[in-house]
């Protein structure tokens, strides 16, 4: 399960990991993983066009081999894309060359520059390998909306208390997470717009 990384802990990861752009504007930038699914985005898509709001979609290949027209969707909505392995792989439990192989078949799909490790695992090898095609974009602010134990203020409250100028917010559009994504982000939005924030793409 993907979790929030301690500041401290970060470097241990490896070097050149995005986990904020460091900037003092207010600006946030908005991540959702794992889809594109069509029980999910077109919703997701829908509340992002009221708001209009960008956002940056780190897409598993095997769904976008899956529904190649929901994927052209977010492109042509002026989203920006970004890879997410193929299937969805656990670096911890994959080996190093067959997790490379993964990221550059969801590569033939996926044109982006971009690319988040599933559940937020790296290590120093991979990302060595990675960092030659891709910025590995991290997070500041991970809203836990695949936990169902989540309610709503406690996403909002949690928001409220991390979020900075900068700051890479992660959602999901996934199945896992749809009651409380579609739930919680138009509050985000509105509540972003209302305090001045605008967005910012990677
Ligand atoms: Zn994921």
């Amino acid at each position: 399960m993907k979790a929030q990384v301690p500041s401290w802990l970060r470097p241990l990861l490896g070097k050149g990991l995005l986990w904020r752009v460091d900037t003092s504007s207010k600006v946030i930038y908005l991540t959702f993983d794992d889809g594109p699914v069509p029980e999910v985005t077109p919703e997701v898509l829908a509340i992002l066009d009221e708001y209009g709001w960008k956002a940056t979609f780190f897409c598993v290949g095997e769904n976008v081999m899956r529904y190649p027209e929901l994927y052209r969707r977010l492109i042509d909505s002026g989203h920006r894309t970004g890879n997410h392995t193929y299937n969805h792989l656990q670096r911890f439990k994959t080996a190093p060359a067959a997790y490379l192989s993964n990221v550059y078949k969801a590569r033939e799909r996926i044109d982006s520059n971009l690319f988040r490790p599933p559940h937020g695992q790296i290590t120093r090898n991979v990302s060595r390998v990675l960092r030659r095609d891709f910025t590995i974009v991290m997070w500041d602010v991970l809203t836990y909306d695949y936990d169902a134990s989540m309610r709503e203020e406690d996403i909002m409250n949690l928001l409220g208390k991390e979020l900075r100028p900068g700051s890479i917010v992660v959602f999901h559009d996934s199945l896992k997470a749809r009651d409380r994504v579609l739930k919680v982000l138009p509050k985000a939005l509105e509540y972003w717009k209302l305090n001045g924030y605008s967005y910012g793409l990677l």
